[in-house]
Formats: structure tokens, sequence, C-alpha cells
């Protein structure tokens, strides 16, 4: 029998609707849904390989338990739930809650739901958020700390679609999608052929940068004093919104002087982009009247990514590129709760707590929880608190964290790691236990979490129209398997532990820049809620019912709800802040060693720089046919020049070294990369006692970066995990 379904591709937050041809159960078939108002059948490659990764031969269908020689035998998900429970019991006894950390990643964009749980599992134990190690503290903490420092607009930045210029950098929505979900790519177009000026900022030609008016092409790593050169011009040629300025931000002389010294001149020399370029980008940027300059991934992986953010917020600031009084409010809440959008910042607020450290290098706590780059020496250093048990959720840490032999040493003295996945990935491969997890098109969907997802700073996700959709599951789990939703199987242990659960409603995110606070809501422990329930919970006070939502399977636009932003209150006294203390001695020690970044030599002649590709999700989709399986491996691009230089030629099997450690990779032209580049993506490979096969499984760009104090953020912990020196040599 042959039906077909609206739903959800849910591998990255930028939830396409799609429509799923469906045969005896089974997904057979994905297109984008042409009906949606909004998506208008977009789709990217990852969303059509959905049938192929659900019904993939290898997938995790029975959870595994590890035996001692080493291998897996498959058992019940009850016992599984009953013998982790068990093994919680006895380690929180010993060692305490802090013994307990968990890692989710982004197998859980598939369900939002399980972020929530796994939120309120941690607290339930009395571990908190000290143990909740994401990928956010390795990509882009900056995101939402840079905007703690420096405020958030309550109305908004400018959407995309409604501005006349823009500035990437580091970034490239056309693979990555950040604010633009919905067709990336021909949304650009658009906006290029209606007559806006893009701008890009990075090292390589990406696809996004092939549509830009001016790509300009830093050393990796330079952004801040690049960003800083760009202040520096703003400031001293009046090019700022003195008017807006005036009324909503302070510390503008502050700035001032400590942008002084990255005149043209030293940018120029610093960074290795002509000054003429740096001169026209800040020229065309100011000249506009509408848009904003964002940040990508790229830029936070050097090591001052919230430096980086922070400097872009400032711009965007005396620019005045954020949504004004009388104007549609920029991100519309519809599955949120209602607010009312007004021309005025919320106030900012200090992101961590010194007086609370963490067990090492002197990290104070911060709102992005424990940080990630420390999470192996967290499980390897004694003491109390040291962590026992980690619990990693939709996450791949063995390739995804820095160091990995750390990491493999890290999670060999582990008492209990458990790994829920859809197969047996990397991190599978060292768990004692490996729950097999729901795949997207066998739950709910709701696009709350995309609007909520504005909340991870500054055009990360978030929607610019008032649109939401709810699908319900397409397909069940595949017949006679034993799946577990990640959410469902801590609610059962919870349960064995005799904890009570606080889910948290209204709003997925961190920090304290809220529109409408989230709302704790006490899970029933006798009774499990459904997680259409655990939907409306999260649902609870929108300003559209999640029922009037579900009417419409193909998603609707709202526009007869928008709200108009309101003036800045007479007696609003909240300002953006230009220059916290904080960020200006980032700087300066930024200014003091002419970029702060490890430079290419004679040993490390190259700078490694990450970058993603269309047809995976960091590591997942690997071993889909349709996906990775069509190119494996994650090639090491160069320059044609450097290719000449080291002797080498594309195809070739290279050694590339770094002071960290050394990986197999295979050379591959990019005409228009930087040179003295090396281009490669992150989350590939094997795990350190497997045999490499770097055509197979690619290279683990992880063992070429440190997570020693002296590699990672004095206060978010963020490791280098770009701009990193290496050099290769012919195997
Ligand atoms: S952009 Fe691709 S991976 Fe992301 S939701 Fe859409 S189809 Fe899925």
């Amino acid at each position: 029998m042959v039906d077909t379904r609206i739903s959800m591709c849910k591998v990255c937050p930028a939830y396409c609707p799609i429509e799923v041809t469906i045969e005896n159960q089974r997904a057979v078939k994905v297109v984008g849904d042409r009906s949606n108002p909004l998506y208008k059948g977009y789709t990217c490659p990852k969303g059509r390989a959905l049938p192929e990764a659900h019904n993939h031969p290898e997938r995790l269908l029975h959870c595994q338990k590890r035996q001692p020689d080493g291998t897996y035998v498959s058992i019940p998900t009850h016992q599984a739930i009953e013998e982790v429970s068990e093994k919680l019991r006895a380690i929180i006894a010993e060692h305490g809650p802090e013994a307990v950390a968990l890692f989710p990643g982004n197998g859980n964009v598939n369900n939002p739901i399980n972020i929530t749980m796994e939120v309120a599992f941690l607290n339930a134990l009395g571990a908190g958020l000290k143990r909740f190690f994401s990928t956010q503290t390795i990509d882009q903490p900056g995101k939402v700390i840079a905007q703690a420092l420096h405020g958030k607009w309550i109305a908004g930045p400018h959407p995309f679609h409604e501005s006349d210029t823009w500035v990437l950098v580091g970034a490239n929505p056309v693979i990555s999608k950040m604010g633009l979900g919905q067709n990336p790519g021909q949304i650009i177009k658009e906006a290029v052929n209606n007559g806006m000026k893009l701008i890009v900022i990075d090292p390589r030609e990406t696809e996004s940068a092939k549509k830009a008016c001016l790509h300009l092409q830093p050393q990796p790593g330079q952004d801040p004093t690049l960003l800083a050169g760009f202040l520096h011009l703003i400031i001293n040629e009046q090019r700022y919104d003195k008017a807006f300025v005036a009324e909503n931000a302070q510390g503008l002389e502050t700035l001032k002087q400590a942008v002084a010294p990255f005149t043209p001149e030293y940018v120029a020399d610093v960074t290795g982009v002509d000054e003429a370029k740096i001169r026209e980008a800040v020229t065309i940027f100011t000249q506009g009247k509408r848009g904003s300059l964002v940040t990508g991934t790229g830029p936070h992986m050097a090591l001052h990514g919230t430096l980086v953010e922070y400097l872009a917020l400032c711009i965007n600031t005396l620019c005045g590129r954020w949504v004004r009084a009388g104007e549609p409010n920029g991100h519309p809440h519809v599955l949120l709760p209602d607010y009312q959008p007004k021309a005025q910042p919320m106030a900012p607020y200090k992101p961590w707590d010194e007086s609370d450290p963490g067990r090492l290098y002197n990290l104070p706590s911060t709102i992005m929880g424990g940080a990630t780059g420390t999470l192996a020496d967290e499980i390897l250093t004694p003491g109390k608190g040291q962590v026992k048990a980690l619990i990693c959720a939709g996450s791949n840490p063995m390739v995804s964290l820095p160091d990995q032999h750390r990491t493999t040493k890290a999670f060999e003295a582990l008492d209990l790691l458990i790994s829920f996945d859809v197969e047996m990935s990397n991190t599978a491969r060292t768990a004692h236990y490996v729950i097999p997890d729901y795949m997207g098109l066998e739950t709910p969907a709701c696009s709350q979490f995309l609007e909520a997802s504005k909340y991870y700073g500054l055009w990360t996700q978030g929607l610019e129209w008032p649109y939401a959709m709810y699908s319900p599951a397409a397909v069940p789990p595949p017949a006679g398997s034993d799946v577990i939703q990640i959410w469902d199987f801590l609610y059962e242990v919870a349960r064995k532990l005799d904890l009570s659960l606080t889910f948290y409603g209204n709003a997925a995110g961190t920090g304290q820049h809220w529109d409408k606070p989230p709302q704790a809501i006490e899970l029933d422990m006798d009774r499990k809620p459904s997680m259409e329930e655990l939907y409306e919970a999260m649902c609870a006070g929108s300003r559209v019912p999640l029922d009037e939502v579900k009417q419409h399977q193909h998603g609707k636009i709202y526009d007869d709800i928008d709200h108009t932003v309101l003036p800045r209150d007479p007696d609003c006294e909240a300002y953006f802040e230009l220059a916290d203390a904080t960020m200006m001695a980032e700087l300066a020690v930024v200014h003091a060693n002419r970029g702060d970044l490890p430079q290419p030599d004679s040993d490390y002649p190259l700078l490694m720089t990450p970058r993603r590709t269309n047809e995976v999700l960091n590591s997942i989709g690997r071993t889909n046919p349709k996906l990775g399986g069509k190119k494996p491996y994650n090639p090491a691009y160069l320059n044609p020049a450097d290719i000449a230089r080291f002797g080498v030629k594309a195809g070739d099997t290279v050694r590339i070294r770094s002071r960290f450690g050394e990986v197999i990779g295979i050379i591959e032209a990019e005409e228009k990369l930087r040179a003295g580049t090396l281009s490669l993506s992150h989350c590939f490979g094997g795990n350190p006692n497997e045999e490499e096969d770097p055509v197979a499984m690619g290279c683990c760009s992880s063992r070429l970066l440190g997570a020693n104090p002296e590699d990672i953020d004095p206060i978010f912990g963020q490791p280098r995990m770009g701009a990193v020196p290496v050099s290769i040599s012919p195997l």
C-alpha cells in the first residue's frame, strides 16, 4: 500500500517541510512540500536521503551492551533501563550527582523534547548545567555570551529579506542555512538580484561568496583584527548612526580608544586583506540602510569567537541595524508566547559567575554549561566532582572533541558511558550501552524550536516570518525493533531513581534575554506523558494555539498577527554596551600579539581551517549511500600554489601534522582557497584503536587539535578548533 504524508525533515534546525512517500509503513521517497507557503518545496540532499537513513541496513534497532572482550550483544530496552538506572544509582551514591554528565549533539535536533528532558534530568539529579557539555561550547558559545555582554535588541535585527546590505563573516548559509533555512541559495540569489550588496569574509570562496559583490579573504583566525579595523573606520570617519547610538548605547569613547591602533594599514598587514578592500567593505556596508554583519561557526573556532561576535554586534549597533519603532517585528512569535516588541535593548548582564568556578583551569560557570573542550580532563582529573558517567545523546564526541587520543583515554576511564544513536558511531563503539533512538520521520514535529533558536544568538536560525507548522509522525519505527526516544529513556530512568522532573515550556535557549521567560511544568511521574502532550506543554501560552496550527498540514504564515514595534519607553534605562571590559581586554591582547594566533612557520607552514559540506552534517550521514557514502572521506583542500609548493598533487595521500598529532589525508585542489590554508571538515575518521582508512572514512581532524589550558578560552573554555598550524608531507 502506497501513501503520502506531509512531515518535516529535522536533520538540521531548518526543519524543511517534506512530502514522504510510504510503502508498507516504510518511507521510500522524500521530496520538498511544494504546497508549503514558506519553503515552497525546498529541501537539501540530507532531507531527500531520509528514507535511506531510516532503512539503512546498519541502523541500530536494539540496545547494545558491551561485553568484556569489546563485542556487543543485543539486550531488551527494559533491561538497559534497569541496568543503567542501577549503575547511575551506585555512581551517584559513591561520587555524588556531579559525577554524571550529559553531552547532547545534533542527533537531538530531531526532537527538541529530548533537549528539554535532558536538562530536566540533570537538574533532577542535582548535577545541573555545569554537567551539560554541549557542542555549543566548542563551536559558537560566543554568540550567546557576546549578546549577554552587549545587550539584546527586543525588536530584533533587520530581516535578511528586507535588507540592502549584508556581511557574512566566516558564514556560508548556502550550505549551513543559518538564518536562511528556507532555500538559502535562492533567497540570497533573489536578494542580490534585487540589489542587495552582499559582502563575504572568508579564506575560501564559499558557495555564498560566489554570490557576493565583494569577497575578503583574510588569514584564518584574523577576524577580530579585521572587524576592529571596520570599527576604526566607522568611528573615525563618522560613519555611524549618531542619533541611534546616543539614545541606545554607551561606551563609544572607550571603544574608539580600543580600536585606535587598528588602522587600515595595520589591519591590512596583519590580515593579508588589501587596504582598499577593507575600506570598500566599510563604505558599502555603511552606505546601506538595512542589514546586518553576522558571523558563522568558522570565526568562533579560532579561539577569539566571543570577541568576533562582540565586535560584530558593536558594528550593527553603531550602524543602527536593528528594527525600529513603527516597523513590523523582525522575528514574530507564533508558537512562542506573545510579546510586545519595543525599539530598545535588554540590558547587558554578566554571563558567568566567578564565585562558582568549575573544577579545572579556574573556568567560571557560564550560561553555556560545562566547557566541552575540558570534558576529557573532567573525566581524567581525580577529585570531587570527577565525571564517572557520561550520557551522549545524539552526539559523537569521539570525533567532535579536540584531541581524540585524550578523549579515548578519558572514555576508557569512565564507569559508565551511554550512547544514544541510530548507528554504531565512533562514540557508540566505545560505549558500555548503546541505546537505539527513533529517527525523525517516526516522531511528531513542531516548528516552535525553529522560532526559539533566536535565543542562541544573532542570526543563528530563527524565523523572520510569522510561520508555524506541526506534523504527526509519518512512519512507525521499523517492525520488530526495540528503539526508544531519548526523553522516554531518561524519563524511565528518572522514575527508577525516584526523581521528579521539571520540564520547561515556552521556549528553548539559554541566558537571560527572554521575551517571555520559560515556564516550569512539573511532570507526572506516575503517568508518562505522550510526546504530543509534551509538545503541548512546550507550546503552553503560545501566541497561536497549537491546535490551530495543527489544522494546516502544509504550515501557515500568520500574516494577520504582526506586531508593530513600539518606541523606546521614556523610562527605559537599558543601553547597549560598546566597551565591555572583558572584551576590550581581549582586544588589547589580540592587538599586542598581532591577532593572537599561532602563525605558520617552517615546521607548520599552513593554517588549518574548518569547512562544511552539503552532503553531511558533522558526523551525520556519512554511511548513507545517497550522502557521505558517495564520498566518505574529508579531502584536505589546498590552493594549487600550495600543492605545487609542497610537491604533491590532487589525490595524493599525505601525512598532516600539527603540534598535537597527525592524520593521513587526501589532497584536493581548491582554486580560490586562500594560499597558506588547509581546509578540512571536522568529524570524520575512525577511532585510534581502529585501522586507518583515509579513503573509506576520512581523517579525524580532532587529532590535530589540543585542549590544554593555553588552547582554550580563559573564561568560556572554547578550544581552538580552527586556525591551527599544520604541515603536510607525502607518504
Ligand atoms: S536544510 Fe536539509 S537537513 Fe536541514 S531540515 Fe532542510 S532538508 Fe533537512
